[in-house]
């Protein structure tokens, strides 16, 4: 549990883009980071490369699609969203990123991704209850 938690940590910062630490006891870095994913894939995978003693380490997402996230949990992730707050996948705590769609009708829609477990759901924007 707790190594996972550690990978999950490290895929957070990759994907946030925030300072890794090098591998190696002490080195003080810079890790940089670059992101190995195609376009379409649901899982992202990072490279973690260390400028200074070439430490290199992969950070890859952990595939999981079932269960779907529910309805609470997207109307939650919606609610973050309009409140301009990261929204979150409550499976593994990471980031969802809300990309917007084409719509031939003019109403807004939007692909959420995680880009940990690879889940992904289409939501109309705004989302019904959240207009009342
Ligand atoms: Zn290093
Ligand atoms: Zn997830």
């Amino acid at each position: 549990m707790a190594e996972s938690n550690l990978h999950q940590q490290q895929f957070h910062k990759a994907l946030q883009r925030e300072p890794i630490n090098c591998g190696r006891d002490g080195c003080p870095g810079p890790v940089e980071i670059q992101d190995l994913s195609q376009v379409h894939d649901r899982v992202k995978t990072f490279a973690c490369i260390c400028r200074l003693c070439g430490w290199q380490d992969q950070v890859t997402g952990h595939e999981q699609l079932t269960p779907p996230w529910d309805d609470t949990a997207l109307l939650d992730m919606a609610y973050e969203h309009l409140m301009h707050q990261p929204a979150i996948c409550p499976f593994d705590g990471t980031t969802v990123v809300f990309t917007s769609r084409p719509n031939p009708r003019r109403r807004a829609k939007y692909l959420l991704s995680c880009f940990y477990c690879g889940r992904q759901a289409e939501m109309d924007w705004p989302p019904q209850e959240a207009r009342r």
